[in-house]
This record gives structure tokens, C-alpha cells and sequence, in this order.
């Protein structure tokens, strides 16, 4: 099934705006922790290895959006990679993808890769955020040439990105 199709039908049937379902059902008090990854909840935003200020009350433990959509496998970025080149260059290419999201989980939170899945002649990947999903695509064009195919879902929401590199 196409997960791109399949998404949009529970999205349309979960909420009738146009905002993150995730974002909006985790609106915490000011100072929320998130009991999975430690992600801090302040000043309206999510943020990483930032040290709580003492003077603050003690957070309130949750769950963040990202470690939400990755524990309700919720995705809403779809890459993958496929080609000969793939098979020569696999783990190098997943490390790759792995020290992407590190980066980008520090510049954000909220972006995080839900799994990735290696097939006979395959490797898809799925993110948290359609922006990670681009970002992994333009990376690895970056570093290993190839093609790279990007599509949108018409509200922009869900992106699916695929890489091709033969030889
Ligand atoms: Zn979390």
C-alpha cells in the first residue's frame, strides 16, 4: 500500500484543521521534559541537552511529539534508496542518514528518523518530519550523486523522496 495514500485517509479522518494533530495534542505547561529523550519543553519550543534552570519547577514528564510519532510509527517523511550503487555502499550510506539525524535532532528535536528498513535492493526510511525526509535527500545527493526525486502531498505535509544511483 502506499503509505502516502494511506496517511492521508487517517489524517483526514483524525482532524479537520491543518496543524500537526502532534503538536497540538502535546501543549504542555511551560516546563515539560519528555521521559524518552530527554527533550525540554520551554518557551514554547523542544529543545535538546539544554540544562533546566534551577529557579524553574519541576517539568512535567510527557512524551514530545517526535518520540510520539516514532512510538505510534506516525511518519510524515518517506525516503528511499535504490540502485546498484546502494548494494555496494550500504552501511556507509545508513551511517550517513544516522549522523543526518543526530545533527538535525540537535538543531531540532522534533526531527527524527522512525526506522530504517534495508531490502534486497532497497533501503527506505522514515522520519518524524517531511523537512528531515528533503534533507536526507539532498545529503546524500550531495555525497554520492545519483537522482533524487521529491514529492509533496498537496498540503505539503508529507514528503516522499527517492534516490537512485546505478553504478
Ligand atoms: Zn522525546
Amino acid at each position: 500500500m502506499n503509505p502516502i495514500k494511506s496517511r492521508r485517509i487517517i489524517k483526514k479522518k483524525a482532524m479537520d484543521s491543518g496543524k500537526d494533530s502532534y503538536l497540538l495534542k502535546t501543549a504542555p505547561n511551560d516546563m515539560a521534559v519528555c521521559k524518552t529523550c530527554g527533550a525540554v519543553y520551554h518557551g514554547k519550543r523542544w529543545s535538546l541537552g539544554k540544562k533546566i534552570a534551577p529557579v524553574l519547577k519541576k517539568p512535567v514528564p510527557v512524551l514530545c511529539p517526535a518520540c510520539q510519532k516514532i512510538r505510534d510509527n506516525f511518519a510524515d517523511g518517506f525516503v528511499t534508496l535504490k540502485g546498484s550503487f546502494l548494494n555496494a555502499h550500504r552501511d556507509e550510506i545508513i551511517a550517513l542518514v544516522r549522523n543526518k539525524e543526530a545533527h538535525a535532532m540537535y538543531h531540532n528535536p522534533l526531527d527524527r528518523v522512525i526506522s530504517v528498513k534495508s531490502g534486497k535492493n532497497t533501503v527506505d526510511i522514515t522520519t518524524t518530519t517531511e523537512k528531515l525526509a528533503e534533507r536526507i535527500g539532498q545529503m546524500i545527493k550531495k555525497a554520492y550523486s545519483g537522482n533524487v526525486e521529491y514529492k509533496w502531498s498537496a498540503d505539503t505535509k508529507l514528503a516522499r523522496i527517492v534516490w537512485t544511483r546505478d553504478a
